[in-house]
């Protein structure tokens, strides 16, 4: 048997009151799985500048910004060159911000790169003998190709088979998001998502999909309009058993 997003949806709203991170349990109603800790390694991150954390897009920010709480002016200086270099007057008036919307907004779009798996996944690893597969469905996805540095988005669809150990459902698109707020390539974001959980969760198997629209081919007009690129990821029985996978990808592409 197994459950997609609206189930486990259900399960943990059902369980588990307010605590988004509690998962859904196939077992008994009631009682609690005991907590794990996550034996993962951190990935390399980009290094601190001045301590100072990402600045959070803000509700206004719009065509009268008020100063962010993070400004980089060697960034923001860029940006004023880079004006300049696309014949613009990076002085005139509805430019005067845009250097530091651009760095606001470039340094949240990649700040992936200051998140740590094992922070993400904190203490969100459960014991738990369920042993079909979980799947969490339509994960949003933004991110941005590292050779244009132009959005990629849409969706991504990842399971697994747990081996003793669940993950809290809301971790699984803050696991996704941390690889996707960095310079990418669809494949390799894939991959590392499904590597990641590997790591965390050590299960007997895996499974990613991403299907996502590419601004660098749709505006630049390489490809037709709203052609969509797929990849995927499998890791251990997905990988080795044919039912398993046939599953997964009946459930990613919404059989
Ligand atoms: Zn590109």
């Amino acid at each position: 048997m197994s459950r997609d997003q609206d189930d486990e949806r259900f399960g943990r709203d059902d369980q588990a009151g307010d605590d988004d991170d509690f998962p859904a349990r196939a077992g008994a109603a009631g009682a609690q799985a005991a907590r794990v800790n996550p034996p993962v390694r951190g990935l390399p991150g980009r290094p601190p500048r001045d301590g100072r954390p990402v600045a959070e897009p803000r509700a206004a920010e719009g065509l009268d910004l008020d100063p962010g709480p993070a400004r980089n002016r060697e960034f923001e200086g860029i940006v004023h060159r880079m004006l300049e270099l696309l014949g613009e007057d990076p002085d005139r008036e509805g430019l005067m911000k845009t250097p530091q919307r651009v760095s606001n907004a470039l340094t949240w779009l990649t700040r992936g790169y200051e998140l740590d798996i094992a922070e993400v996944v904190g203490d969100a690893l459960f014991e738990e003998e369920h042993e079909d597969m979980v799947m969490v469905r339509d994960i949003e996805l933004y991110s941005l190709c590292e050779h244009h540095m132009l959005p990629f988005f849409g969706k991504a669809h990842v399971a697994y088979i747990p081996d003793r150990h669940i993950v809290g459902l809301s971790k699984i698109p803050r696991i996704v998001d941390a690889f996707a707020r960095r310079l990418q390539v669809q494949e390799r974001l894939t991959e590392q998502v499904a590597d990641a959980l590997e790591q965390v969760l050590k299960p007997r198997g895996v499974g990613v999909v991403i299907e996502a629209y590419h601004l660098c081919m749709m505006m630049r007009g390489v490809e037709k309009q709203n052609s969509k690129t797929i990849t995927s990821a499998v890791r251990g029985s997905f990988r080795t058993k044919a039912e398993t996978r046939d599953e997964f990808l009946r459930l990613a592409h919404g059989g």
